[in-house]
């Protein structure tokens, strides 16, 4: 018998559909529906085929799709739009290393992504001027070493869980030698996208780390979520970290009342609760997506009038230069 030791991951990682015309014949699309754009500008399509699962046949808005699709909008130019909307060019400290807040660093340890989201904040991240991004992780090892402020590493990309289990379980002992880490975050779309991801290797070594442990996952909307992300979150959840969510804002995707009511009720009910709802990075080819502030004011108080305070994502903006993401509270005034 002839068994495979490629992980059944990396196989849905490889297969993922990067041409625009296969996903819509997978979705039973015209291709005029669409608004398909002719050239992706340098961050082409790409979705994994258990995902494309779960996106409505026939309907061109569906939620899932309006995420991964590029269309003739991205090349909308927009005053106010960069390539590096909220500088982190200027918060990297080491390769790979982000230092913005006190206390966290965050780690690109991977320019690559099981899916790529049209409206990422990082579509034009120069990952390959980053060292740490070719998996050479010494040098941002020993900036957190040397920095005894330093108490909470977050693992981030690109998608951490792009890389394989013995490498991540290196990286993780490493830190974990370090006295003045306690906490170990991973800011990760894999367990949503591609549910395999949290196989038996990822378990263990996740399972054996000593520190605080903290999986932040992302979903923006509740048909993300079906009885595979469900096993594959209540495996995660057994390995004692603390599952988050953070979601953008997203117009024609997830500005409604409704949708983000339901997104909540459905986080919950895998274990997982709302952190943040991040309103839009102004990142070069994504004004399309854009909710007005005031709008998304509007929509945190319909939320907090049919939801428990747990329930209920933090509004953030994030502004370069500035020590934490800033909170967008209320549309009510206060006097
Ligand atoms: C968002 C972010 C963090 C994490 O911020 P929290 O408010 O702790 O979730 C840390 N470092 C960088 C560079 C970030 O962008
Ligand atoms: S998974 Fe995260 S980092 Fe990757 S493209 Fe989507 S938003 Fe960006």
């Amino acid at each position: 018998m002839i068994t495979s030791t490629v992980p059944a991951w990396q196989a849905e990682f490889a297969t993922a559909v990067q041409d625009p015309a296969e996903l819509l014949r997978r979705l039973k699309l015209p291709a005029d529906t669409c608004d398909l754009a002719k050239d992706a500008g340098g961050f082409p399509l790409r979705v994994p085929i258990c995902y494309i699962a779960r996106m409505r046949k026939g309907d061109p808005h569906d939620p899932l799709l309006r995420q991964v699709l590029p269309t003739t909008a991205e090349s909308a130019g927009k005053p106010g739009y960069s390539r590096d909307p909220v500088g982190d060019g200027d918060a990297t400290m080491a390769p790979g290393i982000l230092h913005k807040y006190q206390g966290r660093v965050l780690l690109i340890t991977t320019g690559a992504c099981p899916i790529h989201c049209r409206y990422c904040f990082r579509r034009h991240y120069p990952y390959g001027g980053s060292n740490s991004a070719g998996n050479k992780w010494e040098t941002a090892v020993d900036y957190i070493a040397a920095d005894e402020s330093v108490h909470e590493v977050i693992l981030s990309g690109g998608d951490p869980l792009s890389i394989a289990d013995d490498r991540l379980s290196v990286l993780a002992e490493a830190l974990q030698h370090i006295p003045h880490v306690k906490r170990l975050r991973l800011h990760t779309r894999m367990p949503v996208v591609i549910p395999s991801r949290v196989d038996p290797h990822l378990l263990e070594w996740l399972g054996e780390c000593t520190l605080g442990k903290v999986v932040v996952v992302h979903v923006n909307h509740p048909c993300e979520l079906d009885d595979s992300t469900g096993e594959a979150i209540r495996r995660l959840a057994g390995t004692g970290a603390t599952l988050l969510n953070q979601s953008v804002l997203l117009k024609g995707i997830n500005d409604n009342p409704d949708t983000l009511a339901e997104l909540s009720e459905a986080l919950f009910l895998n274990g997982i609760l709302p952190y943040y709802l991040h309103q839009l990075d102004r990142v070069e080819g994504a004004s399309h997506f854009a909710v007005p502030e005031m709008k998304s004011l509007e929509l945190m108080d319909n939320l907090r009038i049919r939801l428990p305070g747990y329930l209920i994502p933090r509004l953030v903006r994030e502004k370069a230069g500035m020590p934490y993401k800033l909170p967008r509270v209320t549309a009510i005034p206060a006097h």
